[in-house]
């Protein structure tokens, strides 16, 4: 294997220090083999074989020769997985990356494996449910405690914080109803007490707000979503300092076993390069819905609040507009009539799928009081902002004037 590319190819030495994001997204990373093959080859193997043992000595000791990669087994590197790490770092601007089978295992892999009995966490009460599981009821069975805050409120935070505390976890915009957080706030509240900050950052992607430049410690994506962003495949990634990724994330995650698959690793490989196309165009969509949706509020349509981050009315809108690049493709918005205005609504589109992913080439749309929030209790949806009618769109690649009509479609159904 060897990363030297053809001479006059795009990775000649010297010039990939200055590459823009769209070209490190074709090509940072990638690893040719032997027959020079233009795209990205699939490793599917689980071990490696050495050429003599002295070799396999040295590569179990970490002795390497120069430009020599210690792959051992595929549970703590693989060369495809590799690819997709070092991509997803160059576009992060992270010093490394390590990539877990699902956004979970991440989000439970970089928390972990930095907390002990007797930490104490604070996390923004607005989490996707799996992350709130991990912060509310598993972490203070091993003796760490946890204070939920809101998190757009920077008083909360400050409130909360203790000797003892060494994490603070966000997500923004937050799930359902894209809160906006303000991380470089909340990394310096953190930091002023050695603890760090966690960042979620699927519904803001990549290319639309960069935590770690913001002040956060640590970035975590499921790339379930827009990374793959067509629906095919499971994975995540954790994204940090060399530090961090090398002496914290990978220990944890070689010994527990939560290895993102080489082919998913290539899928989303893949899929990067194509990455600011997709979420660019359905960010497009996004904004021309958001705006339509206000209008038709505003004319008397069967809808209260709308909510993107991109609209004057959003209760963060200025601080969207300094933290993120673009206001991102989701959508959320409240139909009239509670519960049976929302499923009338849902029930009577066409073209958007009723579903509860997001970040897809195709647009879907969830009820989350009834799905993705219905663990929850009613007065925690209430706290939440998550009322009956609520409705939350992830806005696909699809012609927007055709999701204008299917939406108008079913506003007129309501
Ligand atoms: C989907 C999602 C996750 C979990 O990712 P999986 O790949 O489904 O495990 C975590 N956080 C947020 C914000 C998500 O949207």
């Amino acid at each position: 294997m060897n990363d030297d590319a053809p001479k006059n190819a795009p990775n000649a030495a010297g010039q990939r220090a200055n590459w823009r994001v769209r070209t490190r997204l074709v090509h940072e990373g990638t690893r040719r083999s032997q027959y020079g093959e233009t795209s990205e080859a699939m490793f599917l193997t689980q071990g490696f074989v050495y050429p003599d043992a002295e070799a396999a000595e040295a590569r179990f000791k970490g002795e390497l020769a120069p430009g020599e990669e210690g792959f051992i087994y595929a549970r703590y590197g693989n060369p495809t997985v590799a690819m997709f790490e070092d991509r997803i770092a160059a576009l992060e601007g992270a010093e490394a990356a390590f990539a877990t089978a699902s956004g979970m295992a991440a989000v439970h892999a970089a928390l972990m494996c930095q907390l002990k009995a007797g930490d104490h966490v604070v996390a923004a009460r607005a989490l996707f449910g799996s992350c709130l599981y991990i912060v509310e009821t598993l972490c203070p069975r091993f003796g760490i405690d946890v204070t939920l805050v809101d998190g757009t409120d920077l008083d909360q935070w400050r409130a909360a914080m203790r000797p003892e505390t060494r994490l603070l976890f966000l997500e923004s915009p937050s799930n359902p109803t894209l809160e906006v957080i303000d991380i470089g706030a909340v990394a310096e509240i953190g930091h002023q007490w050695g603890a760090r900050l966690v960042v979620d950052n699927v519904f803001a992607t990549p290319l639309f707000q960069r935590p770690l430049a913001l002040g956060a410690d640590v970035v975590v994506y499921s790339a379930t979503k827009h990374i793959d962003g067509q629906g095919r495949c499971l994975g995540g990634v954790i994204c940090g300092s060399e530090r961090f990724i090398r002496d914290e994330v990978e220990p944890f995650v070689k010994h527990t076993g939560p290895a993102l698959s080489p082919f998913n690793a290539w899928v989303m490989l893949k899929s990067l390069e194509t990455l600011p196309l997709r979420v660019h165009a359905q960010t497009d969509g996004a904004e021309i819905l958001a705006r339509h949706l206000d209008a038709r509020a505003r004319e008397g349509a069967p809808l209260g609040r709308v909510i993107y981050p991109g609209l004057p009315s959003h209760p963060q809108h200025n601080l969207a507009a300094r933290q993120m690049e673009r206001p991102g493709q989701m959508v959320a918005f409240e139909i009239a009539g509670g519960q049976a205005g929302a499923f009338r609504f849902l029930n009577a589109l066409g073209i958007v799928a009723i579903s509860n992913n997001l970040g897809d080439t195709k647009s879907l749309i969830t009820h989350p009081s009834t799905t993705t929030h219905q663990r929850l209790s009613e007065a925690a949806r209430e706290h939440l902002g998550i009322a009956q009618g609520l409705v939350r769109l992830s806005v696909g690649l699809e012609d927007p004037e055709d999701l204008r009509e299917d939406i108008d479609r079913a506003l007129a159904r309501v």
